[in-house]
């Protein structure tokens, strides 16, 4: 039986429509939620985001204030320009676009963000809030593929959840958000990286599995059991001569094969992607109802 396909714009949409009632609110009490954006250089991929972003807090209502700064500005200049953004109280999130010019010390920047306005939460002190179980600013990837999992009617609880990848930003955080003791999570995980042996025999037995490897086809039919729930944070190019700009965007899942056997499955694009600009927005309109 084919899968049910979880359409993450639209759970997206949901979530914004509820953003924007509540900047509507925040808005009657005089209080404007604020975004930082800080781009340095000009790299093409990350302008993009950062365009995308600034147009999501436009849509809802959210102040973005737009920093965008030489390639050759120098680390002082940069965490000048953090320190400033820390005090302003106009400002409720700071979103640092990585990844920075070679020359920067991107780590030092990011423990410069004030953690009440690190809406990215990769600051170690809300990454280590995370771990203990403590309200924080989760990160935005892992936190969009828990809410895409609990407003799609999965049942975490007690679940065996297979996570493939052991990245800072998206595998770590998902497989800890997921083990926590609390609502949406319960699940029992196994973390699976380049070093685990015979990784099938692992989600062979999966309920549920989070992909992201980057690796196009890292998840194959005969890898998964019947009725499995997959979440493929994957986004990989590759080539394609039938389309106008020579490539597209897959996911790390063999989509068209797992899909047959899957009851629930994301695709690429329009998975995961939608969720992650989302919770962006929602950690911005929460450090907001903090202040
Ligand atoms: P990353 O830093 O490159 O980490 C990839 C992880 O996958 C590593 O832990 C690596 O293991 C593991 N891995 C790679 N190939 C594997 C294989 N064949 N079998 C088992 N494990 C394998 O990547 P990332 O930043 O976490 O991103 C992962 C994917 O998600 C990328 O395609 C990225 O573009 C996408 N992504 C999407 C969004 C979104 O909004 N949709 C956001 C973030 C990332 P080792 O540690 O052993 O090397």
């Amino acid at each position: 039986m084919a899968a049910r396909i979880i359409d993450g714009k639209q759970v997206a949409k949901d979530m914004r429509e509820e953003l924007k009632a509540k900047v509507a609110t925040l808005k009657e009490k005089g209080i404007v939620p604020g975004l930082a954006v800080i781009l340095v250089g000009e790299d093409p991929a990350s302008r993009s985001y950062v365009s995308a972003k600034e147009k999501a807090c436009e849509e809802i209502g959210i102040y973005s204030d737009d920093n965008r700064l030489p390639a050759d500005i120098s680390q002082e200049e940069l965490m000048a320009v953090v320190e400033e953004k820390n005090n302003d109280p106009k400002i409720n999130g700071i979103l640092v676009q990585l990844p920075l010019p070679g020359s920067l010390d991107e780590s030092e920047v990011l423990l410069a963000i004030d953690p009440a306005k690190d809406v990215d939460g990769f600051h170690p002190m809300n990454v280590g809030k995370m771990i203990v179980g403590e309200k924080s600013f989760l990160p935005c990837t892992p936190h969009g593929v828990v809410q895409l999992l609990a407003r799609s009617g999965v049942e975490v609880d007690g679940a065996h959840v297979v996570v493939v990848g052991r990245s800072n930003i998206v595998g770590k955080p998902v497989a800890n958000m997921l083990s926590q003791k609390k609502e949406n999570a319960n699940a029992t995980v196994t973390l699976c990286h380049t070093r685990t042996k015979d990784m099938a025999h692992f989600t062979k037995q999966a309920d549920i599995i989070i992909a992201a490897a980057g690796r196009p086809n890292t998840i194959t039919a005969d890898m998964v059991k019947d009725g499995v729930v997959v979440i493929d944070v994957g986004v990989n190019r590759v080539e394609d001569a039938t389309r106008k700009r020579g490539y597209r965007l897959v996911g790390d899942v063999d989509f068209d094969a797992v899909k047959e056997k899957a009851s629930l499955i994301t695709p690429v694009p329009g998975g995961v992607g939608p969720m992650t600009i989302t919770m962006l927005l929602y950690n911005t309109v929460e450090s907001a109802e903090n202040s």
